[in-house]
């Protein structure tokens, strides 16, 4: 997710707001996020390290080979690594089949013990979108996409000790946007509160890949987008205000937690465990392209995805 302004101190409470002045990457609440500029279109020169095919609309290989290749973050020297050798088990079963699927019933039930009922089970027997902007004839969704927030960035200052709970970075309503251009369908935040911006079955694109001219609306559609919120700060060597430092962990158990979450919905909803893949691998051979999510630890994920599933079972 691309720098989007300043977080505005007034709305603050008093006492944290000099906390503030270190400048986030964040947008003001109550913001409009429709880009006021004119973007002329672009062209790619490729379809990507994973090989995308505009006409079946698919990456080349199984779900599960998609997934090794989309799966794939930014190495230390800060380039794309290398695809992955195996995925987790938890993964690699579901990935691409229709078996191990929770029924909607068993887990509308488990939503509303998470008061998660008007947002997410509501939606549950809904389809999700459809590519070339919900065209009936065209593929339903198939790429979970997760994203970080890359903000704010504290630059060359220390994370705050409570940088994970600290409500002046848990406050989700700064993603919010009063004009609707949410930049994702849902954010988590670090203690696992989500904000849900647009529902899976609205059509919404946030990579640069899918926007290429190119494909004109073709890839409206086909992509899931969440966002988990991750501050970040300055490293030595990579330039003065660059961000390529995480908190360690880079996640919090209860963003991968709620992250398997919103992949099992959307694979309930699709009748099919989703292809996961990172924005970073997705825009990799674009200009300025993006690195998140940084320093995503595909074990623990799996790991939350298990412990879910048997929770609903
Ligand atoms: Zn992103």
């Amino acid at each position: 997710m691309p720098d989007r302004g300043k977080l505005n101190c007034s709305l603050i409470v008093a006492g944290t707001c000099a906390a503030a002045l270190v400048s986030f990457a964040l947008p003001v609440f109550g913001t409009e996020c429709r880009p006021h500029h004119f973007r002329a279109p672009y062209f790619i020169k490729s379809m990507g390290v994973c090989d995308f095919d505009p006409e079946t609309l698919s990456y080349a290989g199984t779900p599960v080979q998609q997934a090794k290749c989309l799966m794939r973050g930014m190495d230390a020297s800060r380039n794309l690594a290398p695809p992955l050798d195996a995925l987790p088990p938890g993964l690699a079963r579901r990935i691409g089949k229709i078996t191990g699927l929770p029924s909607r019933e068993a887990l509308a039930r488990y939503l509303s013990t998470q008061d998660l009922e008007t947002d997410f089970a509501s939606h549950l027997w809904e389809p999700l979108s459809r590519a070339h902007d919900n065209d009936p004839n065209a593929p339903v969704a198939r790429y979970f996409v997760i994203h970080d927030t890359s903000g704010p960035n504290y630059h060359h200052r220390a994370f705050p000790d409570d940088i994970d709970a600290h409500p002046l970075f848990e406050k989700l309503a700064y993603y919010a946007c009063s004009d609707g251009w949410g930049r994702a369908h849902v954010f988590i935040n670090r203690t696992g509160e989500m904000l849900l911006a647009h529902d899976y079955s609205l059509p919404w694109r946030e990579t640069k890949f899918e926007q290429a001219a190119q494909f004109g609306k073709a890839l409206l559609g086909l992509f899931l987008h969440t966002e988990m919120v991750q501050p970040r700060r300055s490293a030595p060597g990579h330039g003065l205000r660059n961000d390529a430092r995480t908190p360690d962990p880079a996640f919090t158990t209860a963003q991968y937690d709620r992250l398997a979450l919103l992949y099992t919905i959307a694979s309930v909803r699709r009748g099919e465990w989703l292809v996961p893949a990172f924005h970073a691998a997705i825009d990799a051979e674009i200009p300025n392209g993006h690195d998140d999510p940084l320093n995503f630890d595909i074990e623990r994920f799996a790991d939350s995805l298990d412990q879910l599933i048997d929770k609903l079972e």
